[in-house]
């Protein structure tokens, strides 16, 4: 007991007296997080803290203790913004639970998005353990409208042949419904619809610029060889939001630039200082996944790569493939798994403090890509606990604040995320930093995240020590209101 007040008064160094009047007041706040290692990234704020949480909202933060009808003892433990996955594909109960365990409160899907955007909406509407919303879709938007027969991704119409003017009209008009109906943005996979013409995405962009909307782009191109390279692909958005002064965000730099992703990333600075709004993300592995009927794997993937046939992993098997397995998978269709992406290439992404967190994960039915259950934690753990390749509040700034304010000029709601202040949704994550670590593998990606200790939603726990929390539903819908 005399050790306990010892430690208490020594991190809350002024007014220890308030220890005393705590005992007779009533629970002033629902849910106390006591002697945790708060952390901030607006404000830098990095200290021992208390946290009252009320009424879905952090309403206190102090050296002294607090009372709350719940405490949580989390000494020992970071508290931070929950995090913000700007590239989530996974979008049901299944990829949500892999979300929270790996500490994401908010998962969005911008880059493929979605069409129509209402019903979508509705589906998960007052249903989903956490938030979520997307953009407004490129690809699902000309595969309704070319009558496209793939799944998720284009396998026919919309990949090989170039769009009619009507269609284009047509194609623009699902967009602008999709924006008039709240979604966040417009996305883009214009490697997967590469007879995309170069005016078509020049137009959509105009229309971004005027609706005041971010496009969130997977470029034409990846890999090195010209031309077709990465870094021609970047310029053609770069060029896009300068001819239309639309807000681009470039998706999994890493997995389009490959080997050139450092010169990418000197591009995407360089506009940013002359003033255009650009930001990228990445993932933290050595791999891609994708479909492989999709465009990607059209011929000359291996030059494009620098990879061959075993580099390749049949996700529904583990297999790598062949030749000859690769042509039948290929007419089958199926999602694959490319080791494409050197180590070094993703340290290098992950360690700037510029390229956000996302995971562009997708689990079905037990099996994907272990960046859809393991992203952050794998950041957290091995990035910053083992490789040293950036600090943690830089790490937590890239998972949380960052995505955040690329979001909150559209929607202010997301002004209230991101950070650990007062007022700010009780969006908390709160994890070991000293064991945090992912567990997800490229042969069994539906493994949770280990370390991740308790995730909060609005101030509800969606989990508490380390187990998803059953039935509750607390994910918020995160769309445009002021369109
Ligand atoms: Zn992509």
């Amino acid at each position: 007991m005399v050790l306990l007040a010892a430690l208490i008064i020594v991190v809350s160094p002024p007014g220890t007296q308030v220890f005393s009047a705590r005992a007779q007041s009533p629970a002033e706040f629902d849910i106390v997080l006591a002697n945790g290692r708060v952390m901030d990234p607006e404000s830098n704020l990095d200290a021992i803290r208390n946290v009252g949480i009320r009424n879905g909202k952090i309403a206190a933060i102090s050296a002294r203790p607090l009372r709350g009808r719940t405490t949580i003892d989390a000494k020992g433990l970071v508290v931070a913004p929950g995090f913000i996955d700007l590239h989530s594909h996974g979008q049901d109960d299944e990829n949500y639970r892999y979300k929270a365990r790996d500490g994401v409160t908010t998962a969005l899907e911008m880059e493929v998005g979605v069409s129509p955007v209402a019903p979508w909406y509705a589906q998960r509407e007052g249903k989903s353990l956490i938030n979520f919303g997307a953009t407004v879709g490129h690809i699902p938007a000309k595969m309704a409208v070319m009558k496209d027969t793939g799944a998720f991704l284009p396998r026919d119409n919309a990949m090989n042949r170039i769009s009619t003017p009507d269609e284009v009209r047509q194609i623009t008009d699902l967009i602008k419904q999709g924006l008039d109906e709240g979604a966040l943005g417009i996305g883009f996979g214009i490697n997967y619809v590469p007879t995309t013409t170069r005016a078509e995405v020049f137009d959509l962009f105009a229309l971004a610029a005027e609706r005041g909307v971010a496009n969130y782009v997977h470029i034409r191109h990846s890999g090195a060889v010209e031309p077709g390279s990465g870094v021609g692909a970047l310029q053609e958005v770069l060029a896009d939001a300068a001819g239309t002064g639309a807000s681009l965000h470039v998706v999994h730099i890493t997995s389009v630039c490959l080997r050139q992703t450092a010169t990418c990333l000197s591009m995407i600075e360089g506009a940013a200082k002359r003033g255009l709004d650009v930001t990228t993300e990445a993932y933290p592995y050595t791999a891609t996944q994708t479909r492989l009927e999709s465009a990607i794997y059209d011929e000359g993937w291996q030059e494009k790569f620098a990879i061959t046939y075993k580099d390749l992993q049949w996700v529904a098997t583990g297999e790598r493939l062949t030749a000859e397995t690769f042509a039948r998978y290929r007419k089958e269709g199926g999602s694959v798994i490319g080791h494409a992406i050197p180590e070094e290439i993703s340290r290098l992404a992950a360690a700037n403090p510029r390229v956000m967190v996302a995971s562009d994960g997708l689990i079905e039915n037990r099996q994907g890509h272990p960046r859809g259950a393991g992203t952050f934690a794998r950041v957290l753990g091995f990035y910053v606990r083992e490789q040293k390749a950036l600090s943690l509040m830089d790490a937590i700034r890239k998972m949380s604040l960052l995505p955040a304010q690329r979001l909150e000029k559209l929607v202010p709601a997301m002004r209230a995320k991101g950070r650990v202040k007062v007022g700010a949704d009780a969006d908390l994550t709160i994890f070991d930093p000293a064991t945090v670590i992912d567990r997800a593998t490229f042969e069994q990606p539906a493994l949770y995240s280990e370390g991740i200790r308790h995730v909060m939603v609005g101030g509800i726990f969606v989990v508490r020590d380390e187990k998803i929390v059953e039935g509750v539903k607390p994910g918020k819908a995160i769309r445009r209101t002021n369109r």
